[in-house]
């Protein structure tokens, strides 16, 4: 027997993917998605999400993905466990080698939907304490820390960018940085000291993070003095960068000096018949909402660019309500 060629197979069960997936499924189209080994994606480290549409007292993070995942699975996406070890993207149908597999498997379209994941300093006490205090995502969870103490550790723009988003909300942001000099733009420098709320601890290196339960300090050490102080906060940020998770793309799609894929074409990559969604390739944003968003446009541009190749016999357009889409209706009625 043939092997089976899924319309879309989507790597990653993130929001991205997830949305991906409930919209690609839902307009029709054979859908498998490839959900890795941290299923669910980074919001199954949080508790509280509050800025998601639709949760008007929030939500933990996991109910939300695993809510996600089940409207995705609800139209017939099929949840494959397993992580993607190698892709090849050089002829079509697309084959992707789930780990350990030696037969691929077959996807007409593709989409990339595997996020990318804030750099940590490597210290214990971050992951024992994240969503506890311990962050790297001021947008998500500056809004916890009204009138409260918080370090924000890194040197370049996006360290500046996020503890002057944190002064809004906290009483003092204590700016944690290895170096005198920074790498952020002279003008968000200024900024940031400029600001009342900013306190600046330069040529120092966090050591450990304090608390047990929730974060009650930083210690840090002085680099060229050699000496330690311990400053009480509440919140911990770090600010140091974020790594895409893009290594077994490597020659296959074009990518950004960081490893972000590029989205040459809307989602489409440089690649005709791969996408990409989400966190992947965003260097701005990176929001639950945005990749959800981003998981439907890289849907809509799957099965336009497969209608084009006279691969969608049986698709709806997901992008238009249309008289025959009311008509196809009873399809996800079942
Ligand atoms: C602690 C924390 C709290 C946050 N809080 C908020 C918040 O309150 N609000 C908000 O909007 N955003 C928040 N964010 C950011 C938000 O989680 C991300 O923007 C969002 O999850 C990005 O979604 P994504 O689908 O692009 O990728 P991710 O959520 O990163 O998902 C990536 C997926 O790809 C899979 N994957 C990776 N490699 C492979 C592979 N080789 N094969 C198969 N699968 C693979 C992983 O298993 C995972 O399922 C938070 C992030 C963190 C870390």
């Amino acid at each position: 027997m043939a092997q089976k060629t899924y319309d879309v197979v989507i790597i990653g069960s993130g929001p991205a993917g997830y949305t991906s997936a409930l919209y690609a499924s839902r307009a029709n189209l054979e859908t498998a998605v490839f959900q890795g080994f941290e299923s669910g994606g980074q919001l199954m480290l949080t508790s509280d999400v509050e800025n998601f549409p639709g949760y008007k007292d929030g939500v933990e993070g996991p109910e939300m993905m695993d809510e996600l995942e089940a409207q995705a699975a609800r139209f017939g996406a099929e949840m494959l466990p397993d992580n993607v070890e190698r892709v090849d993207f050089s002829e079509r149908p697309f084959k992707l080698w789930a780990e350990g597999e030696d037969e691929p498997t077959l996807a007409k379209a593709v989409v990339i939907a595997t996020g990318a994941k804030a750099k940590w300093l490597g210290l214990e006490k971050e992951q024992h304490l994240m969503g506890k205090g311990v962050s790297g995502c001021a947008t998500c969870d500056g809004f916890f820390f009204r009138e409260k103490k918080v370090a924000v550790v890194g040197g370049g723009d996006t360290a500046m960018e996020e503890a002057l988003f944190l002064t809004k909300f906290a009483s003092e942001v204590f700016l944690i940085h290895r170096r005198d000099e920074f790498r952020a733009s002279k003008i968000m420098v200024e900024r940031a000291r400029n600001n009342p709320k900013m306190t600046f601890v330069l040529d120092s290196e966090v050591e450990d993070i304090l608390g047990e339960n929730s974060v009650e300090g930083v210690r840090v050490k002085n680099v060229k003095t050699g000496e330690e102080t311990e400053i009480a906060v509440e919140g911990f940020f770090t600010a140091i960068g974020h790594e895409p998770a893009t290594a077994i793309f490597k020659g296959q799609v074009e990518m950004d000096g960081a490893g972000y894929i590029l989205q040459k074409e809307h989602t489409m990559t440089s690649v005709p018949g791969v996408f990409a969604a989400g966190d992947v390739s965003d260097t701005r944003y990176r929001q639950a909402v945005t990749a959800a968003g981003d998981g439907c446009r890289s849907a809509i541009d799957a099965e336009r660019w497969l209608e084009e190749q006279g691969e969608a016999e049986n698709a709806i357009d997901p992008g238009s309500w249309t008289a025959e889409k009311d008509e196809k209706a009873g399809v996800w009625a079942g």
